[in-house]
């Protein structure tokens, strides 16, 4: 008796795993989708349509946009980061892949930020990194990379990248599993918004005054 109800158990979670009954909705590829309630609809796709098959080429697959060095000294943290897309590489699309390619300048930051929609696998291919990521228990985990060392930031948590040396500049290549991650930089989202999130809310938030509050606005705005 017990044996049967056993076996009923396991055929219905095979047929669960069968029929695909187990999975979550399909991931949304764009921060939301404003349900369009309006007659007659206009056409909208999640993520982008796809061309005729027989035209497709090696090309389509193949891309060199992380080949250079980007600018770091265009940011105030000293970091950039060049993504692959749908633009730059086409074979990509609905593979739910991105590559990047980060450049840290000496003793630059990739600040703490999430990506809402992908996890992260980082490796480092020159310098020294630390690397770490804050859990939903406000726990930390932190390594130091050298060279040929890769760390994961599961999907959605803070995460950070930060180039210990003073003198030399680092270099990491991440791979993410969406073709449209998302990035949100905390400090940036909460102090650098437009329109700005109320002061009232960020003094309370923070537990700062208001002329704090504006203290990091203005840095955070350069
Ligand atoms: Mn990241």
């Amino acid at each position: 008796m017990r044996r049967n109800f056993q076996s009923l158990k396991l055929f219905l979670f095979s047929l669960y795993l069968l029929l695909g009954l187990s999975k979550p909705d399909p991931d949304p590829l764009q921060d939301y989708c404003i349900a369009d309630t309006k007659k007659p609809q206009a056409l909208y796709l999640n993520g982008a349509p796809c061309i005729d098959p027989e035209l497709a080429t090696s090309s389509h697959f193949a891309t060199s946009s992380l080949s250079k060095p980007g600018n770091t000294s265009t940011s105030q943290f000293g970091f950039n980061v060049i993504l692959t897309n749908i633009a730059n590489l086409p074979g990509l699309n609905t593979l739910g892949l991105t590559l990047a390619r980060v450049d840290l300048a000496a003793n630059g930051i990739v600040p703490p930020h999430s990506h809402p929609r992908a996890s992260e696998v980082t490796t480092c291919l020159q310098g020294t990194l630390l690397v770490g990521f804050i859990d939903t228990s406000n726990r930390v985990f932190t390594q130091n990379l050298k060279a040929g060392e890769s760390f994961v930031f599961p999907k959605g948590l803070i995460h950070f990248l930060y180039n210990v040396d003073p003198r030399k500049p680092a270099l990491a290549v991440s791979g993410l599993n969406s073709q449209n991650p998302g990035a949100q930089i905390a400090s940036i989202a909460t102090f650098a918004s437009k329109p700005g999130v109320p002061d009232e809310v960020l003094e309370k938030a923070f537990q700062i005054s208001r002329r704090e509050v504006e203290t990091i606005r203005e840095k955070l705005a350069g």
